[in-house]
């Protein structure tokens, strides 16, 4: 490929931030509202025109379990605070065992919740503005401006053209590590199946809905190549989707849209109907930093003295996994932190932090983390750790997990729950 030298000089953008947070997708929102809950100027950019990224746009609106398996409660904070709101105004399928809290009796029904991702978007947008968080929609960030290892600010590209502005502490939330991996930061990536999942409306649903009083029994899926996460499915003729390359982005989309598009056409055009198509790319795991810990399979059990959260296994019961802090940045990067999709993990344990709540978890470990070096004045590769992890266990983040959950027959632990394939 060529390249061209491009000269231009660009407006700055009248404030500086305490903290600016790219990418509105979970992970984002909760570092945002995190730092904004401590005092702190907080800027929130999102590239689209809603919030909540695939768990909204991109109609993944699905909480995976947040319990073990067997009726304990391992994922809360922020991550439950925002489960609960996902459901105030819309329609919520959540099994009755769990609707008031950790059931009273052992049970292998799981925590889960689906929610309507349009109503939770715009409920968003209403809490966060009322919070006191500054949001730009519909503008993308771009650059980011480095001094060496410190980012001195961030070019964004929106209707008005391109800006640069101001923020103390950069949280990339972009989801493909987009930010770190332009400013130096060593990222790694993965090749994504086939996954392309619409909402539709039928008429069928419809009579069920008007049967079942239950508006959401009016939707269901319509797919492009629905290829699972293990890539059940995957036809060998079509590469896997790196999510950082933009051909390859845009023949992802193309070629799901056509085969959608292919299998619908036959229908009875007044049978259905397409309510949404997914307003992003459905990319799992594309590309994230490689942090000064990469969580591996292995890791399962283990305890880590600077983990930031507890999570669990959304496919198999009882297997728990610590998250390091580490995991979120890179030495050397002083005001360069990540969270979400773009957290280092490999193989499986890439997987199994990726998924809503733990994503929302390391995202409020970044925006305590942030406030930790701003109110300390230091680097934020150089926090003190038990400073943010007292934070996080006040906002109600379990840290560790109990060593009575580990089934003592470790062997045939892991025995899957209900199948969550298309996660
Ligand atoms: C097919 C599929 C099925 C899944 N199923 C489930 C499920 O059932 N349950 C579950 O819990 N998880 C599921 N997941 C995973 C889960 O949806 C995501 O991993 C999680 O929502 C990630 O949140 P995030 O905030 O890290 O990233 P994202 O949701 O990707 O958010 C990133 C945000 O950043 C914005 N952005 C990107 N680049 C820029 C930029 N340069 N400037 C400004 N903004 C930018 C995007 O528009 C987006 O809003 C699934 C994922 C896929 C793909």
């Amino acid at each position: 490929m060529g390249s061209m030298v491009f000269q231009e000089e660009i407006p700055v953008r009248g404030k500086a931030y305490d903290v600016i947070v790219a990418g509105g997708g979970v992970a984002g929102l909760a570092a945002a509202l995190t730092a904004r809950r401590a005092g702190k100027k907080v800027l929130l950019i999102e590239k689209s025109t809603m919030l909540g990224g695939l768990a909204t746009l991109g109609l993944i609106n699905l909480f995976v379990p947040m319990c073990n398996g067997r009726g304990k409660q391992i994922i809360f904070g922020l991550a439950e605070e925002f489960l609960r709101y996902s459901i105030q105004y819309g329609w919520c399928r959540m099994p009755d065992e769990w609707r008031n809290g950790e059931p009273k009796q052992p049970t292998e029904v799981r925590y889960i919740a689906s929610f309507s991702p349009n109503i939770f978007a715009v409920a968003l947008t209403e809490f966060f503005a009322a919070e006191g968080i500054e949001l730009l929609f519909d503008v993308t960030v771009s650059t980011p401006v480095m001094e060496g290892k410190h980012c001195k600010g961030l070019i964004i590209q929106g209707k008005s053209g391109r800006e640069f502005i101001r923020g103390s502490i950069i949280v990339d939330t972009t989801g493909d590590a987009d930010l770190l991996r332009r400013a130096g930061v060593p990222t790694r990536k993965r090749g994504n199946f086939t996954t392309y999942m619409g909402r539709m409306i039928t008429l069928d649903g419809c009579r069920r809905a008007a049967e079942s009083g239950r508006i959401e029994d009016a939707f269901s899926r319509v797919s492009g190549y629905a290829i699972d996460l293990h890539g059940r499915n995957q036809p060998p003729e079509i590469p896997l989707c790196d999510g950082t390359d933009t051909d390859q982005v845009s023949h992802y989309i193309e070629l799901n849209q056509r085969k959608l598009f292919e299998n619908i056409k036959g229908d009875t055009p007044e049978s259905r109907e397409i309510v949404t198509l997914p307003g992003m790319a459905q990319l799992r795991t594309t590309c994230c930093i490689d942090g000064d810990y990469t969580l591996q399979e292995s890791d399962t059990y283990r305890h880590f003295d600077d983990s930031i959260g507890a999570t669990c296994d959304f496919e198999r019961r009882d297997f728990l996994y610590e998250m390091p802090y580490r995991i979120l940045i890179r030495s050397g990067f002083d005001n360069l932190i990540t969270a979400g999709r773009s957290a280092a993990g490999e193989g499986y344990a890439w997987d199994v932090i990726r998924v809503i709540p733990p994503a929302i978890i390391t995202g409020q470990a970044a925006g305590n983390a942030a406030v930790v070096a701003l109110d300390s004045r230091c680097g934020i590769d150089k926090v003190d750790v038990v400073k943010v992890q007292a934070k996080q266990a006040e906002q109600n983040v379990m840290l560790h997990f109990d060593d009575a959950l580990i089934p003592k027959d470790l062997e045939n632990a892991g025995e899957p729950g209900e199948d969550y394939g298309h996660i």
